[in-house]
Formats: structure tokens, C-alpha cells, sequence
């Protein structure tokens, strides 16, 4: 049996962002990851600048060693219609690789790292928690991301619970995405007419979703996400063919495009009903409702969590209350406020988004500042 004070299954973004804050204060911190680190990870790798303070990453160390594009400027639009271009003063987000990032995050942790090993069974003992019989700790934290097992543990627990006649919760809003990444060759990056500094958003006339084409140095990252859909692979392809058409891309992608899927923020943090297991990042659905950012919520409830472990070390028993009350203060906001889709009526929908997504106004201080940048 190995010990440890804290056990994180999940090593993305989430849980290398709780074991770094745990580890700076001394505690022992082991991370659980079915995958071998670095690993690939379905994502455009779009990230906001106040991920890189609140983990202090030295940007241009990061930079000498791994893909780190500033973006000055986004092209948006619906998918066919015309395209606006909103350019910034500053650095306003970044483009990573998630396979770069998220080990880096993850080395840098400082955490005893148990890679390439599963979850497969949770157990308690006493006031500690037990692990594939092989791991104990007093505090577990779920970290596995949408399909997380301890999330899927803690629900199973649930409705096996005398509980179970309650009314059921209303389920979180699923982003189903495909995305496909890859190095291009130097002819393919002459050829290229997407800008380094320049992501496209291009959104589905249902306003269901989005498409995006994203350079990130020598690499293209192509994609799209759409509520609840169950056609996916045909608006993807209907997506790549607008592209070519428009002379956005000039060649055959390379590899298969893979799936992945996150739920959408849409009401406070729900409590946990195990004392000292806790659900951080995707593992309890926490990306924005309208532009589908998650990798900011899944650190910053990392590091909540982290902050309540360090806060209730004399008296564990307040863990998950502590925790609870940090994640409802903190993303308070945002949770109420519905997306374009709902808040105009069905039969203006189309029209009125037309109408407001071309005018620059909007594009600039609702669509980009507020939505997908968070500026104010
Ligand atoms: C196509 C797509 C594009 C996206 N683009 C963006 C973007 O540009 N910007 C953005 O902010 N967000 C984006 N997101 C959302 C973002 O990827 C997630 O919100 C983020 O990865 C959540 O981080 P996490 O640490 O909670 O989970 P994850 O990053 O999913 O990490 C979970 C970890 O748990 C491990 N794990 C899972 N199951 C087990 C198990 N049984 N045993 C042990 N380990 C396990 C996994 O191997 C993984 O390493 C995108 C999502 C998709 C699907």
C-alpha cells in the first residue's frame, strides 16, 4: 500500500494545477493517470492570460521549449457569411499544444506521479480513502475530466442511495467536439491564409456551436463543437469543405479527426456527498456556456480546492463545505446568463444573431470581451 496526504486521479489541467499549490505548501500530493504523460489531448488549445498568472508559468521559458502563440486579433462570423476582424492593443489569449502544456503543468507539479495506471475501485477505510486497494489517502480528488471515474463512482453511490426517489438534478448541458491537429509541412504553411495571431471563429447558423481554424506556429488545429448533436461528423465535414471552398485551407488534412466532449457551466457547483472526495475541472462541468472555454475553470477550481485542503488540515470534516462555498463564490458569475441561442426568441433567432454578429459593436464588446475574454 503506498500513502500519501493527497490523491489526485486525473493529471490535465485540473489536477496538475491542485497538486502544484498543494506541493508548494509541503503536502504530499500523488497523481493517479491512466495515460503516459506527455499524452494527446482532444482541444484547440486556446487559452486566456490569467491562467498564466495564477500558475505563474514564465511565458518565455515556456516559449523556448514549446508552441506558445500570442493572439492579437480574432476573424468571426457565422460559417458562409461574412467575416469581422477585431484587433487588440495586446496579447489577449494564447495558443498551446495541450500535449505540451499539460505535461509540463504536470512535471512542474512536483507531485509523485502514478502514470499509465487506472482507476478502479474507491473505497473508505476509517477516515481515509483506498485506491485500487493499492493507494490511501485522506483526501481524493477527482480530476478524470467528462468521463471521470470517481465523478461516475460518486454517482453510482447515489443512486443506490435511499436517496434516490429525490427529484432528479437537471443535467448540465453536453458540448460534443471534434478536432483534428497537426504539424504542417513548409509548403502547406506558405500555402496557409489562416494568421498566427489570428484564430477563426466561425459559428453554425443554428448558433448551436462553432468552428474554429486555429495556427499555432507551425501547427493547425481545425474544429468544431455543437450541443448535444448527433450529427457531428457531417457538420464537420460540411465545416472543411466551407473551408476549402473559401481558400482557408488548400489541402487534404492529414489524420483522422477525434472526439471529445465536455458539459457546459450552467448552475453553481453541486455538493459532493462523500466527506473528502472532491470533483474538480471538467469532472463537474464547469466550461463557459458561450464560448466552451474550460481549461481556466478546470485550474481555478484546482486551485480553490487545493487552497480548502490547506485551509481545513486541522479539521478535515469542513473539507467539502470549505470547498463547496469557494467554488459558489467564485464562479457566481456567469451561471445565470443564458447563450444568444436562448436569450432571443425562436423565430428572431436567426435573423437577430445575422443582424448582431455583423455589427463590429457587438462582435467586439459582447461576443469577444465578454464572451470568449471575460475583459470585463
Ligand atoms: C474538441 C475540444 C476542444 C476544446 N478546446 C478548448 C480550448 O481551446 N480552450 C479551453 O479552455 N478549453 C477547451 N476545451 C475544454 C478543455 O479541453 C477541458 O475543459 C479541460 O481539458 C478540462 O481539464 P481537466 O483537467 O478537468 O480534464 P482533462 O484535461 O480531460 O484531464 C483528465 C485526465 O484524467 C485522466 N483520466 C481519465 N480517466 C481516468 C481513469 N479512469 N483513471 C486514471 N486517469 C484517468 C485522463 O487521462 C486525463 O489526463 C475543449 C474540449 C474539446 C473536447
Amino acid at each position: 500500500m503506498q500513502n500519501a496526504d493527497v490523491l489526485i486521479v486525473g493529471g490535465g489541467p485540473a489536477g496538475s494545477s491542485c497538486a502544484w499549490k498543494l506541493r508548494q505548501a509541503g503536502v504530499d500530493v500523488m497523481v493517479l493517470d491512466k495515460a503516459q504523460f506527455p499524452r494527446h489531448k482532444v482541444c484547440a488549445g486556446w487559452i486566456t492570460p490569467p491562467i498564466v498568472d495564477e500558475l505563474h508559468i514564465d511565458v518565455e521559458d515556456f516559449k523556448s521549449h514549446h508552441v506558445m502563440q500570442p493572439i492579437t486579433r480574432f476573424l468571426t462570423g457565422f460559417i458562409g457569411g461574412p467575416e469581422i476582424e477585431t484587433d487588440y492593443a495586446q496579447t489577449v489569449s494564447y495558443g498551446i499544444r495541450r500535449c505540451e502544456f499539460d505535461d509540463y503543468l504536470l512535471k512542474r507539479s512536483g507531485a509523485r506521479l502514478e502514470l499509465g495506471h487506472s482507476f478502479r475501485s474507491l473505497k473508505q477505510d476509517g477516515s481515509h480513502w483506498v485506491v485500487n486497494d493499492e493507494y490511501r489517502a485522506s483526501v481524493v480528488i477527482g480530476a478524470g475530466g467528462h468521463f471521470c471515474p470517481i465523478a461516475r463512482h460518486l454517482e453510482s453511490l447515489h443512486k443506490t442511495d435511499a436517496t434516490a426517489s429525490a427529484p432528479k438534478e437537471p443535467e448540465l448541458p453536453v458540448v460534443l467536439a471534434q478536432e483534428v491537429e497537426f504539424e504542417m509541412s513548409a509548403e502547406q504553411q506558405s500555402e496557409c491564409s489562416v494568421h498566427a495571431d489570428r484564430p477563426e471563429l466561425l459559428f453554425c447558423p443554428d448558433l448551436k456551436g462553432y468552428g474554429w481554424v486555429f495556427r499555432k506556429g507551425n501547427y493547425l488545429n481545425v474544429g468544431l463543437g455543437r450541443e448535444a448533436e448527433e450529427h457531428l461528423s457531417t457538420h464537420v465535414s460540411k465545416f472543411v469543405e466551407f473551408l476549402k471552398t473559401r481558400g482557408k485551407i488548400t489541402f487534404a488534412l492529414p489524420g483522422k479527426f477525434q472526439g471529445h466532449a465536455y458539459r457546459l457551466r450552467t448552475e453553481l457547483p453541486r455538493p459532493s456527498a462523500e466527506p473528502g472526495v472532491i470533483l474538480i475541472g471538467d469532472a463537474i462541468g464547469l466550461a463557459h456556456r458561450q464560448s466552451g472555454e474550460g481549461i481556466r475553470p478546470a485550474i481555478e477550481s484546482g486551485l480553490l480546492c487545493a487552497d480548502s485542503i490547506l485551509e481545513t488540515s486541522a479539521n478535515r470534516e469542513n473539507l467539502n463545505s470549505v470547498y463547496l462555498a469557494k467554488m459558489r463564490h467564485h464562479f457566481r458569475e456567469g451561471t445565470t446568463t443564458s447563450p444568444l441561442s436562448k436569450l432571443i426568441p425562436h423565430a428572431f433567432r436567426q435573423f437577430a444573431a445575422h443582424r448582431l454578429m455583423s455589427s463590429r459593436w457587438f462582435t467586439r464588446r459582447v461576443l469577444l470581451d465578454q464572451w470568449f475574454l471575460h475583459r470585463n
